[in-house]
């Protein structure tokens, strides 16, 4: 089994200082057991206060997204280069990046292998709308999405996926475990089997959407779910302390 992970999207919350004391108090939390891979994926101006924040610690640093090129005359945008020495890990492909800012699969795509000639561990971020899940396409979609998101891909051994239903995020209304398990087990797990035969097996998967302290537990029971991709309740320390808890208790 891969070992579990939780990782916290901090999305467009906190000022440096924020930042610098929340990655604190999550560093000061996690033991050096803690039990499965702990990221935060702090706003890009602190990258580097949050590394340096948990510099020594078991906790890992993501960014929340970059530009495929090195370098160039993207105005505002940032190379895989400039993180590469701040993280370990980036999340690309989240459903607010394709839906607000006009990232597609091939555009994800084009990120991922950037991520990976970089030796950067992808979070592939996947998911349907509720408009697609009513009409009975999610499978489809999701399917779709990792198999667009990693076309060209030959080595997935630092790959994560999460699965985050659009309908879950920031809404307080998360998935069923069990739906979330029928498209991790179903639509994620197939594809990846079917394009990386065993390799497969090793990717993390992650359920993301409105995951709380209250319901990590019975995500993390589900055979194809090996952890979280946390947003709203990884701003408060104890909160998502408390689901890194629960998440490397049950994946023992
Ligand atoms: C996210 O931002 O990836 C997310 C899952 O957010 P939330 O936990 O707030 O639904």
């Amino acid at each position: 089994m891969p070992t579990p992970v939780v990782a916290g999207n901090w999305k467009m919350n906190t000022t440096l200082d924020e930042a610098q004391r929340l990655a604190s108090e999550v560093r000061d939390g996690t033991g050096s057991d803690v039990g499965c891979d702990v990221i935060l994926c702090p706003p890009f101006i602190s990258l580097q206060a949050v590394w340096n924040a948990v510099a020594g610690s078991q906790v890992k640093v993501g960014a929340q997204n970059m530009h495929h090129e090195s370098s160039g005359a993207f105005t505002g945008e940032i190379s895989p280069p400039m993180i590469q020495s701040l993280c370990d890990h980036v999340l690309l492909g989240h459903s607010e990046r394709r839906q607000l800012f006009g990232d597609t699969d091939q555009t994800v795509n084009l990120k991922v292998k950037a991520a990976l000639a970089h030796a950067l561990r992808p979070i592939l971020c996947v998911g349907e709308t509720l408009e697609q899940r009513e009409s009975g396409r999610a499978q489809e979609v999701v399917a779709n999405q990792v198999r667009e998101g990693l076309s060209g891909v030959e080595d997935i051994t630092r790959l994560i996926v999460a699965y985050e239903p659009v309908w879950a995020i920031g809404t307080g209304q998360a998935a069923t475990p069990e739906t979330a398990e029928e498209i991790m087990g179903g639509a994620v797990k197939d594809t990846l089997s079917a394009l990386f035969g065993d390799a497969a097996s090793e990717v993390p998967l992650l359920y993301g959407g409105s995951v709380n302290p209250g319901n990590a537990a019975s995500f993390a029971a589900q055979p194809s779910i090996h952890g979280g991709l946390v947003g709203g309740a990884s701003l408060q320390a104890d909160q998502f302390l408390e689901i890194v808890r629960v998440v490397a208790e049950a994946k023992v």
